[in-house]
């Protein structure tokens, strides 16, 4: 592996679990860090006021359950127990802050329970405005990072400065730029760029400070734009309902083997959706909420009443060329399978195939999801 892959693969590694990456950043630059919870953060205010964003994308896995289980139901998603059970046991002690958000009811708790169990701790929730068609959607975004960076400045950040904003705002639009990048040459060419490359990629930009991810993803785009690959035949697949719990990589994997080309996916969707904003704005924090609100590329974990799901789910299958949709949806998750029931109607009005498979992080064995895909693959290239 390059160097820059060697990197992305790593702190994908430590960012289940560990995050000694961050402790690594604390240490040496002596500033905080604040974790938050998918979907979006508005990582550039964080990063403007001195502080490391990090994702805190669910441990895969990785830890037992128990201590979550002794307060939580059983009949909850996976990355809500694994992400209570890392803060229950310490592994998330160097995050001077953690933010919660609206996501969904799970993610909702999530933050009264974990405030609940740490009262030591500052844990934050953001509200995200529930109707982005609103004409005060942006302006009630724009309160909530105000009172966020305040509460983030009594944990230990520096003053949100409207000039230290655009900085910020500058290097993040270049991450998603690149990303965007990497995203066209997965659209365009998907067998030069493996997926569970492509995912390490992405993942580590969750974690790693952005002026060193930039650098990295740029050398990284460098080596594949190099790269001489042959294209081999593939289903070309859109997979929807990964943008909160993360799949266990290996189910991924197990798709891609199944002779699909993962065409476009919502895995760390909130890393990467927003596009480019104006750093140049008179008022800047304004502009980062207009993104949010703004932005219409209709996603599955937003509510906007002006978007019809189904009609978007259509164009985006002609647009991007797919032959078939893959719902991946985590256990118990409540948005993913609304949106599921959703997608599958229109699917089947349009004569499109589509499988569904369930997962949760502590899934070890992929064998049914790979037989599944087997035959799924097989009844469209046979078809
Ligand atoms: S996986 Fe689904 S149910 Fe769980 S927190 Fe995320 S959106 Fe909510």
């Amino acid at each position: 592996m390059s160097e820059p892959l060697d990197t992305f693969a790593r702190v994908m590694d430590d960012s289940y679990v560990t995050y000694a990456t961050v402790a690594d950043w604390k240490k040496q630059h002596g500033r905080p860090a604040v974790g938050y919870f998918p979907v979006y953060f508005p990582s550039e205010v964080a990063h403007a006021m001195g502080y490391l964003p990090v994702g805190i994308l669910g441990a895969s896995g990785r830890v037992g359950l128990d201590m979550a289980t002794a307060h939580t139901q059983s009949f909850v998603c996976s990355i809500s127990r694994s992400v209570f059970q890392l803060g229950l046991q310490g592994n998330l002690d160097m995050m001077d802050v953690l933010v919660f958000s609206n996501i969904c009811d799970v993610a909702r708790n999530l933050s009264g329970i974990t405030q609940r169990n740490l009262p030591n701790r500052s844990i934050e929730y953001l509200h995200y405005p529930i109707n982005n068609t609103s004409a005060h959607a942006a302006e009630y975004l724009r309160g909530e990072y105000l009172r966020l960076a305040e509460r983030m400045v009594a944990a230990g950040g520096h003053k949100l400065e409207t000039e230290a904003l655009r900085k910020s705002m500058v290097l993040f639009n270049r991450k998603r730029a690149l990303q965007e990048e990497l995203l066209a040459i997965r659209k365009n060419t998907p067998w030069v760029v493996p997926y569970t490359e492509f995912y390490a990629a992405l993942r580590a930009g969750a974690t790693l400070p952005v002026e060193t991810y930039v650098e990295m993803l740029e050398s990284y785009l460098t080596g594949v734009r190099a790269r001489e690959s042959r294209s081999k035949d593939g289903v070309r697949v859109l997979v929807l309902g990964n943008f909160c719990e993360q799949p266990p990589l290996p189910l991924m994997k197990s798709v891609e083997e199944a002779g699909c080309y993962v065409i476009q996916d919502e895995a760390l969707v909130g890393e990467r959706w927003l596009g480019q904003m104006d750093p140049r704005s008179a008022d800047p924090l304004l502009a980062l909420a207009q993104g949010y609100v703004q932005n219409l590329e209709p996603m599955t974990v937003r509510f906007h009443p002006t978007v019809d799901k189904q009609a978007d789910l259509l164009s985006k299958t002609q647009r991007l060329g797919i032959e078939g949709v893959i719902f991946t949806s985590p256990k118990f998750c409540e948005p993913a399978l609304y949106d599921y029931m959703i997608g599958k109607a229109a699917l089947d009005k349009a004569g499109i195939p589509y499988l569904h498979i369930e997962y949760e992080e502590s899934m070890s064995s992929f064998e049914n999801a790979r037989t599944m895909v087997e035959t799924f693959t097989e009844s469209i290239l046979f078809d």
